[in-house]
């Protein structure tokens, strides 16, 4: 289930002229965003992230328009805050009030943050394995952690148990549709900073998948408003070696990805082995002319250390995987290095130390 609006009224106030005076932050684009009423739209400052143009790394490929769009700076220090801010807000003007969340760590601390903002109640079902400042952060802000023996898979099988049992409002990935309006503010921020049109390549960490999918319904929804043309971004799905259902699925021209066995790998956001919105990810990546591939967590970490040395960023794993894909793409000759490329770093690293 996706949201819709009503594109030819929120054209007549959302312009670009309007947009530049508004407060900074997601809810500038409150006209493409589900919450009706101001008084429910939760702030922690998401959002209006840097798009940081790199110096020697980009240099270095011979690349003089590869950017990084740093999600790190977000609440929680991690883009997920999109999705939550988006989500739990409107299930408060809904009515709800007490949430519930499987997760494979950085979805439950954003939750736990937005719902302490709210003063509702929020339960979270996380890898016993996942990262320790996941943790501590979810119990910091006063929700009940419940600590799973398995994958998010498992947390997800109880959290849905939970939810019938107890009336909890299930905000896993794609249950409901406001998450995936959340993440869609990142593909909006850069068709503005793109001056209203789009880069050529995108490459994106995919683990559910709400970024790639809410990106893809941006662009079609600023089309619609006359905002950007029908020019777009080709959407590269990076996944890590250890979990790369959509992957699998996309090179067997497949448009359902099956249960990956086993998952592994250190970026805990991409350890995601069974997708739900399998054939949206993969029709948006066929419809952009886009691939997916995946990164070994050797290349991963090279990748991290290079992103912190060069350009002063310290990426999540999720978000260095990306700069391991871009090195891929270069060597097969995929893309051309005046292309304008953006690489998602999804996250802080500080959150897996
Ligand atoms: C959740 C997460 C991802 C995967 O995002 P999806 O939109 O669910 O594909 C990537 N990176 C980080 C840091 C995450 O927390």
């Amino acid at each position: 289930m996706l949201a819709c609006y009503d594109l030819a009224s929120a054209r007549k106030t959302l312009t670009a002229q309007a947009l530049a005076g508004r407060p900074r932050g997601l809810w500038r684009w409150s006209e493409l965003l589900p919450v009706r009423d101001p008084a429910f739209r939760l702030t922690l400052g998401e959002g209006d992230t840097a798009l940081v143009k790199t110096g020697q790394l980009g240099q270095a490929l011979g690349m003089n328009a590869l950017y990084v769009k740093d999600e790190s700076s977000n609440p929680t220090g991690s883009f997920k805050a999109r999705g939550l801010a988006l989500a739990v807000s409107r299930a408060l003007e809904l009515g709800v009030r007490e949430f519930v969340i499987p997760t494979a760590g950085n979805a439950g601390g954003a939750l736990a943050a937005y719902a302490a903002r709210a003063r509702a109640r929020a339960h979270v079902y996380m890898p016993a394995d996942a990262p320790l400042p996941n943790q501590v952060e979810v119990r910091l802000f006063g929700a009940e952690l419940h600590l799973v023996d398995g994958l998010i898979s498992e947390a997800a099988r109880q959290a849905g148990e939970a939810a019938r049992a107890h009336g909890w409002f299930d905000v896993s990935t794609f249950k409901e549709p406001y998450r995936c309006e959340g993440k869609k503010t990142m593909g909006l921020e850069l068709a503005e900073a793109f001056e209203w049109s789009l880069p050529d390549v995108i490459i994106y960490p995919t683990g559910g998948g709400t970024g790639l999918v809410g990106m893809w319904k941006a662009f079609s929804e600023l089309e619609q408003m006359g905002l950007i043309g029908a020019q777009r971004p080709r959407l590269v799905s990076v996944q890590a070696a250890g979990c790369a259902p959509v992957v699998r699925a996309f090179e067997q021209n497949s448009d359902r990805a099956q249960f990956w066995e086993g998952a592994q790998t250190i970026a805990s956001g991409l350890r995601v082995p069974g997708v739900f919105a399998d054939r949206l990810i993969l029709r948006a990546l066929r419809q952009s002319q886009g691939i997916a591939l995946s990164v070994t967590d050797e290349e991963i970490v090279q990748a991290q250390r290079e992103l912190a040395s060069q350009e002063g960023i310290f990426a999540a794993p999720e978000g260095a995987a990306t700069l391991a894909a871009l090195y891929h793409l270069l060597d097969r000759g995929w893309l051309d290095r005046q292309e304008r490329v953006v690489l998602f770093n999804t996250g802080s690293g500080l959150k897996y130390l």
